[in-house]
């Protein structure tokens, strides 16, 4: 008979050979040698004596594992949908869409994977930025060449063991079914992202690189279709919108024609780096047991007089990466490969922002957050990916530092006091959290701390809206804003599943 438990176990414990087995057999009245166990679920709790917390199946018989199944059927000759954007949200509603048998005509601005590889090498050795090809367009989108951490809090919104799920089918690791942080790591996720595109084009689907979607073809408030940046006009029976949220032309597009977008309130702060061993002492209590756990990583926030201060997108041994998608800008976010193996630890430190705190460009309200984005980033720019940084420890002083310690990011950094570069009330409130964090995690203020900056694609700025039910504009019907670019989502899994809901949803109207 199988049945599932909880079970809790001292991570040093977990690591003991026959331990686990043992611990369940004599919790459950199975003589060990009978017993058959699967972790369907692992986490972490390193509050105290760092201890795994386990959802197992157990059963007195071998367990049988379940393959994943996917309809993905023929569409060359089905019904055509416009997917602009090759991003998670692109990709799983072209995939979701296949399965409802629509054939998906995807459309990106950017290059395949391995060309893009080339031109985000070139971004990384402090040459010319491509603005059409580097961390955040192309294929895969921001997600590509991202940390792949899969954990999202959007649970009530789809399904995300589906996602998981077909992430595995296209060769991610089973483990990310069973951790509660899943991670990909981008050098896997480049591969899974070609296997996607091979199941669409297997099917009959499209793909158009190096294409932009510059107008759309609407007549009477219903879209037909979209045109491009070679002169071409696309015609589809729906088009779902998936341009991530740093395709600023598209909020420009939408401005232009009096389409529904409001300003969305976002983040904005800089990149922290620690060392990882810092982390890990700190997270972990015990050096001995960090070398058998995963890099440690962390969760920050805290409430500065109602606005937030708080960690975002934390990468164990990772790396900062320059994400700028326009040239004479500066913005960084972080990465890591699947074995998170370098030295470093960094996070997005960022303070909330709002329209209230931009009132000088209150000129066009809905593209004002935008708009002070934009300028923050023109503001940082020096010379091509060379960021501005600085010692934590001196930036809580104002004193600027004369030079860097050890970094992972590639491309240069030059030594500043970031207090004349950063808003002042981002610096201010950026201020008050690491004096909090410091206290979470002693030497989070040190001088072998760095900040570099700027840290502000944390979401978007802009929101395309849309109606609750049909997913459509409120202005043009079969039009399907979604993902992160039209503020419904934040991160691969939750655009992803945003994704899927869209290609549901046309499914629901066109069958
Ligand atoms: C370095 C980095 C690390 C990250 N790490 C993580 C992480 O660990 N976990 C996580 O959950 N999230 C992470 N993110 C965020 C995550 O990648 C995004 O939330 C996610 O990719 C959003 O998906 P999307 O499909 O909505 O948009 P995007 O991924 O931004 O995709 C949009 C696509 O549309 C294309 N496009 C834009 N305009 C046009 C146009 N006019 N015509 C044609 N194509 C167009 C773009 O080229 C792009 O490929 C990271 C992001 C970065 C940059």
């Amino acid at each position: 008979m199988e049945r599932i438990i909880d079970t809790t176990i001292p991570c040093e414990q977990f690591f003991v050979e026959g331990a686990l087995r043992k611990q369940i057999a004599s919790s459950c009245g199975i003589k060990p040698q009978n017993l058959h166990y699967k972790i369907l679920r692992k986490s972490i709790d390193a509050r105290k004596r760092p201890t795994f917390c386990l959802k197992v199946l157990i059963s007195d018989k071998p367990i049988e594992k379940t393959p994943i199944k996917r309809n993905y059927q023929d569409v060359s000759n089905a019904e055509r949908v416009i997917v602009v954007g090759a991003g998670p949200c692109g990709l799983f509603a072209a995939l979701k869409l296949i399965e409802e048998g629509f054939k998906p005509i995807i459309i990106e601005r950017g290059k395949p994977v391995s060309e893009r590889k080339k031109d985000i090498a070139i971004i990384a050795r402090n040459q010319e930025l491509n603005e059409e090809s580097n961390w955040c367009f192309g294929e895969g989108g921001a997600g590509t060449f991202s940390d792949g951490k899969l954990f999202t809090r959007s649970t009530k919104k789809g399904n995300i063991n589906d996602i998981l799920e077909t992430f595995v089918y296209h060769g991610a690791d089973e483990n990310i079914l069973v951790e509660s942080h899943p991670h990909i790591g981008t050098d896997k996720l480049s591969r899974i992202i070609k296997n996607i595109r091979g199941t669409i084009l297997k099917c009959g689907g499209e793909y158009h690189f190096s294409t932009k979607v510059v107008d759309f073809i609407v007549k009477n408030d219903i879209i037909y279709g979209v045109k491009t940046s070679d002169n071409t006009s696309i015609e589809a029976k729906a088009v779902i919108l998936a341009t991530g949220h740093s395709a600023r032309d598209i909020y420009y597009l939408f401005a232009e024609k009096g389409w529904a977008i409001e300003a969305k309130p976002f983040a904005m702060g800089v990149r922290v780096e620690h060392s990882q061993e810092l982390i890990n002492t700190s997270q972990y209590h015990n050096k001995e047991l960090a070398s058998l756990l995963p890099p440690a990583s962390y969760s920050l926030v805290h409430n500065e007089k109602n606005r937030g201060v708080f960690s975002f997108c934390m990468c164990p041994g990772g790396m900062i990466i320059p994400a700028s998608t326009e040239r004479q800008t500066l913005v960084v976010n972080g990465m890591s490969a699947s074995n998170r193996g370098s030295a470093f630890a960094n996070s997005g430190i960022v303070v909330s922002v709002s329209p209230q705190d931009v009132k000088e460009y209150s000129k066009q309200p809905a593209l004002s957050l935008m708009k002070f984005q934009q300028e923050c980033e023109q503001k940082m720019y020096i010379q091509n990916q060379v960021a501005p940084a600085q010692r934590i420890s001196d930036f809580i002083r104002n004193k600027s530092s004369h030079n860097i310690g050890a970094t992972s990011y590639p491309s240069g950094l030059y030594a500043c006091n970031m207090n004349d570069y950063l808003p002042n009330f981002v610096a201010e409130n950026l201020k008050a959290g690491f004096k909090v964090f410091d206290r979470r995690i002693k030497g989070f203020i040190s001088s072998s701390a760095t900040m570099i900056g700027l840290e502000s694609r944390t979401s978007s700025p802009v929101r395309i809206l849309r109606d609750k039910e049909s997913l459509q504009h409120p202005q043009i019907s079969m039009l399907f804003p979604c993902g992160e670019g039209a503020g419904y989502a934040g991160g691969i899994t939750s655009s992803a599943i945003d994704g899927v809901n869209a290609a549901e949803k046309i499914s629901q109207i066109l069958k």
